[in-house]
């Protein structure tokens, strides 16, 4: 069952609901969101009626949630969310495009990689400084000295940022350096890990595990979102099937899919998804057109010298084409970009 406190109910009135929770055997979760408080009610809620929450001061309405996922749903949250970053929105009728190199690799990479992709249109630039990479010999990431840099850049160029955070000790000190805190696919149920991004009140975009299903990705959102932070978002990042001539399969059904079942924005990674930087315009403009609230995409400055994923990197004059395209897609299905 969840709990949607009114727009102006006061501290002591989430308070009290919040007494009440517990008065009844029930474990209370509170998420602060942009517009309102709202209060997970964690237990086997079967015998309780929610007009025991209705009537206290200060409640809208109790809602009672079929899914296992219960904050992450839009039963509870008709509307869909909007996550404030910095000056761009995400989850509105404008299709937000966030685009950068897969690593941080260097001072004047990473500037002239955000140079390009704020030209280009991108609002929000994406850069590892923490790889999860498959063996232990690749290129790991620059660690702290490139957050230092990505948050050089991030001020200089006024361009919000992207970058991951692996490890739960990590979680304050990314927070520092990053608009948004990206947890990669491999993460997506490190649990510790998602209590961590859970505590911090920090927009946190979440990738869809590359063997997940979409009900795993919505209750490892849950974590997030029962731990307080409302901020989050999710990405179909393609997932792994029997098919060798790309690197992931991207599934485009589970925009929709998502869309439907979530309140939560949804972007899509046609750089993953697909593994070539020929497919990742032709995926874009296929995830805008399937209704995603957003893009991130891989963009080097000169791929075939890439750290990390230069055969899924788009060109900067590439990038600058697909941001046309995906603009006119927008505008073809009601939207914008
Ligand atoms: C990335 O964004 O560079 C990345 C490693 O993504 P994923 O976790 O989806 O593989
Ligand atoms: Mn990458």
């Amino acid at each position: 069952m969840v709990i949607i406190m009114k727009h102006n109910a006061t501290a002591q009135e989430i308070a009290n609901a919040m007494k009440r929770v517990q008065e009844l055997g029930f474990e209370p979760h509170p998420i602060i969101g942009e517009e309102r408080t709202i209060i997970g009610v964690v237990g086997d809620e079967r015998p309780v009626e929610p007009d025991v929450f209705d009537i206290l001061d200060g409640v809208e309405r109790t809602v009672r949630v079929l899914h296992p996922f219960k904050l992450a749903s839009r039963e509870f949250h008709p509307e869909g969310s909007v996550v404030r970053v910095n000056g761009t929105t995400l989850g509105t009728n404008q299709v937000i495009i966030m685009a950068g190199p897969c690593s941080i690799e260097s001072r004047e990479q990473l500037f002239e990689a955000a140079h390009a992709v704020q030209e280009a249109g991108a609002t929000i630039l994406r850069a590892g400084a923490y790889k999860p990479r498959t063996s232990p010999y690749s290129f790991q990431g620059m660690g702290l000295k490139g957050l230092e840099l990505l948050k050089e850049v991030r001020d200089t160029l006024h361009l919000p940022t992207i970058t991951e955070v692996m490890a739960p000790q990590e979680v304050a000190l990314v927070a520092q350096y990053t608009d948004i805190l990206q947890i990669g696919a491999r993460n997506m149920q490190n649990f510790a890990l998602l209590q961590a991004v859970g505590q911090i009140q920090k927009p946190v975009l979440l990738k869809r595990g590359m063997m997940s299903t979409i009900e795993e990705l919505l209750m490892a959102a849950e974590y997030i979102l029962s731990n307080g932070n409302a901020r989050v978002m999710l990405c179909e990042r393609g997932i792994r099937t029997y098919e060798t001539a790309t690197r992931n399969t991207f599934d485009i059904n589970a925009i929709p899919v998502l869309k439907a079942l979530t309140h939560l924005p949804v972007i899509a990674d046609p750089s993953h998804g697909t593994g070539r930087w020929d497919l990742v315009a032709p995926i874009a403009r296929g995830a805008v057109a399937a209704g995603a609230d957003g893009l991130i995409i891989e963009v080097h400055p000169h791929p075939a010298h890439a750290m990390s994923d230069g055969a899924q990197s788009l060109k900067p004059e590439k990038f600058a084409q697909l941001v046309q395209e995906v603009k006119r897609v927008a505008a073809a299905v009601g939207r914008s970009a």
